[in-house]
């Protein structure tokens, strides 16, 4: 019999009535001859609820014991939709993560899953019943429960999937599908029937919400056929597969665009050997990611400009970093700004074609966009805008990718 994972996001749990319409989808696929694994989040809300509760006790709490206390949202879904089969006729049980267990490095609050033994939970599956697992959560090698980081719950489902050796993964989640572009902003964007596994780490990466980066890592060390749907209509959503299943391929796959940046500049550095490791060593000791980076050769040749992007949640933090190194590294003047915006466009067709960089240079020159910053993979250019022009830059490349529903 084929095995299938399917996992509900929160807002596909979010009340009782769509838990019990939740369990009426797992109820056809059982009825449909598939062995099911599901998995669940928190209720929406939940964890945001558990996480502030954490921070009001202290700001500084122990990793440990926040792991324990948000850990619990799950477990109320899994207890509530095994109810919910019960009452469907259907045979299911709950599945905590150390029940399974699912075992992690133990990183509180952004652990990793390192195997999943599911010796127990196959059996029981191959007797009938509907595993109901925690996403979210596993054990660590000391033994306590820990948290996979926010929006963890694909992992768990895909990293279960691989596992199981499941025939597919269905992530359900409040949108239909993986989309050109953001449909709120893009009126004419489309819904992929497919899209690599690459392109989605790259949206997933850059901005696109729809599945946690990681899991989408997974899914493609692993093999496992991702589908991304939704729980409240009844339609096929996006396929994420390997490149060879994707006979069409669209140069330019989707747009996308990240709000999550801020940019710093620092002025007039001494241009010399060691002046970068100077910079981003403080800045990786404190944890600051840098993204794209700048640097300017001075025409003195003695001094550079050097122009980089963070995360907005580090930007304090490496304000702080950089304003204490200051005489170490020795630049004159620091410059940062938050209202900047990366918009990428995200392909594998560019492997083969040229010109995709000229071509959204261009559409955004005729726009009068200025672009701060450029960085480009094999299968994705991004550049930095200021972000009132996101909208409009998102449109306009929209467009000139041919991406516009007809
Ligand atoms: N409930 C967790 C969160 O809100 C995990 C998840 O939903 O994927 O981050
Ligand atoms: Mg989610």
């Amino acid at each position: 019999m084929a095995r299938l994972v399917m996992k509900f996001g929160g807002t596909s749990v979010g009340t009782i009535e769509r838990i019990k319409n939740v369990a009426r989808k797992v109820k056809r696929e059982v009825e449909a001859g598939n062995e099911v694994a599901v998995v669940v989040s928190a209720m929406s809300g939940e964890t945001n609820k558990l996480v502030d509760f954490c921070n009001q006790i202290s700001p500084l709490h122990d990793q440990r014991e926040y792991d324990a206390v948000v850990a619990t949202g799950e477990q109320v879904t899994t207890g509530l939709l095994a109810m919910a089969l019960h009452a469907e006729g259907v045979k299911a049980r709950s599945w905590q993560g150390w029940q399974v267990p699912i075992n992690t490095d133990g990183a509180h609050g952004k652990a990793r899953i390192m195997s999943i033994d599911t010796t127990a939970m196959a059996a029981d599956m191959a007797a009938g019943t509907v595993a109901v697992v925690a996403g979210f959560q596993g054990v660590g090698p000391n033994r306590r429960l820990s948290t996979l980081g926010r929006g963890g719950s694909d992992t768990s489902a895909v990293a279960l999937a691989a596992a199981l050796g499941a025939r597919q993964c269905d992530i359900y989640t409040d949108v239909d599908g993986v989309y050109t572009a953001d449909p709120r902003i893009v009126t004419a964007a489309r819904k992929l029937d497919k899209i690599t596994y690459e392109e989605m780490l790259e949206l997933a990466s850059l901005g696109a919400k729809v599945l946690q980066t990681r899991s989408v890592e997974m899914a493609m060390n692993h093999r496992v056929r991702v589908q991304v749907l939704s729980s409240l209509v009844d339609k096929p959503g996006t396929m994420v597969v390997d490149e060879e299943e994707i006979v069409e391929k669209q140069i330019v796959s989707g747009v996308t665009y990240s709000s999550d940046e801020a940019k710093i500049t620092l002025l007039r550095v001494a241009d010399r050997p060691g002046v970068a490791a100077a910079i981003f060593g403080p800045l990786a000791e404190a944890g600051v990611n840098v993204d794209m980076i700048i640097q300017n050769i001075a025409e003195d040749g003695r001094h550079t400009d050097l122009t980089f992007t963070i995360g907005r949640a580090d930007y304090e933090r490496a304000l702080d970093v950089l304003t204490r190194e200051k005489a170490s590294i020795g630049f004159e003047k620091m410059l940062h700004d938050k209202n900047v915006v990366k918009v990428s466009v995200v392909g594998v067709g560019m492997r083969s074609h040229t010109g995709v960089a000229r071509r959204m240079f261009q559409t955004l020159a005729e726009k009068n966009i200025n672009i701060q910053a450029i960085t480009t993979s094999e299968i994705k250019v991004s550049v930095l805008i200021g972000a009132d022009y996101t909208e409009l830059a998102v449109r306009s490349l929209h467009s000139a990718f041919d991406l516009d529903a007809a």
